[in-house]
């Protein structure tokens, strides 16, 4: 059975995308950094799918978290087929205080995390000739957004990096996309004020925020075979935001 690992499966995007690829039939890795009961919730509602389902604590933008834990799922699982990149911060500000913590911190999680983990992914990746990874990014990382300097700029890397890994691998049957959400109803969104979510809605053609299953069934659809000809590509889930 093939074995998917969710960074930050735990909760939100993350836990929405893992148990829809328990539904799938992939056994099931998520990763968290620090709410233990949240990641032990998603593990068990992936198990009510008859799939194997463990969660590891590891930072994303940590080495030796990152390979302990790659090391880990393959004596426990097997290797990794599938990869979701999910795992994010933010730490908003504008520019002139936005201090240097901020910034590596965000970058370091969002992008260093995504670097790290595919760097720990890809070897068995090739050996299998067949791979996936899908990377969370953002629609502020295509059009910028007062107050995120930071958080746009990882998500904009995050993007440059998908498309030259997959031009990378392509030819090892390893596929590379991104997945660019809007504004998605989560834990990170519901603290926004309102008049900030009315300005948003009113930007959104589809007439209503979006949820984590509009970003986890693309998700679904990029792991599966039938987007084995879809690599490099960002695909926005914004309601034509
Ligand atoms: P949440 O804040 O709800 O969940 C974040 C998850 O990431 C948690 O599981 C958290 O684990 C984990 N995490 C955070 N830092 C680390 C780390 N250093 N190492 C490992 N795991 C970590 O986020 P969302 O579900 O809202 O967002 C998921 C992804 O989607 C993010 O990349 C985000 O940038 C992106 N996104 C979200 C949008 C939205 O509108 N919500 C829009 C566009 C993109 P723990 O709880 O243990 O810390």
């Amino acid at each position: 059975m093939s074995v998917a690992l969710i960074t930050g499966g735990s909760r939100g995007i993350g836990r929405t995308i893992a148990e829809k690829l328990a539904k799938s039939g992939y056994n099931i890795v998520i990763c968290y950094s620090g709410n233990e009961s949240a990641a032990q919730e998603a593990i068990a509602e992936c198990k009510k799918q008859g799939v194997q389902a463990i969660y590891i604590k590891a930072d994303v933008s940590n080495k030796d978290d990152v390979n302990n834990m790659f090391g880990e799922i393959k004596e426990l699982m097997g290797p990794v087929d599938v990869l979701v990149n999910n795992a994010g911060i933010t730490r908003d500000g504008l520019l002139l205080r936005m201090t240097e913590n901020d910034f590596d911190g965000v970058i370091d999680t969002n992008l260093k995390g995504t670097f790290l983990c595919t760097k720990a992914a890809i070897k068995d990746m090739m050996k299998a000739r067949k791979g996936r990874i899908i990377n969370i990014s953002s629609i502020v990382g295509v059009q910028g957004n007062a107050g995120q300097a930071n958080y746009c700029a990882s998500k904009a890397g995050i993007i440059g990096f998908t498309k030259s890994v997959a031009r990378e691998y392509g030819s090892k049957g390893v596929t590379v996309n991104a997945v660019a959400p809007g504004f998605i109803q989560t834990a990170m969104t519901d603290t926004l004020p309102d008049s900030v979510k009315d300005a948003y809605l009113k930007q959104i053609p589809a007439g209503r925020f979006g949820t984590a299953e509009d970003v986890a069934n693309v998700v679904e659809f990029l792991a599966s075979d039938k987007a084995s000809y879809v690599t490099g590509q960002v695909i926005e889930v914004t309601g034509g935001m």
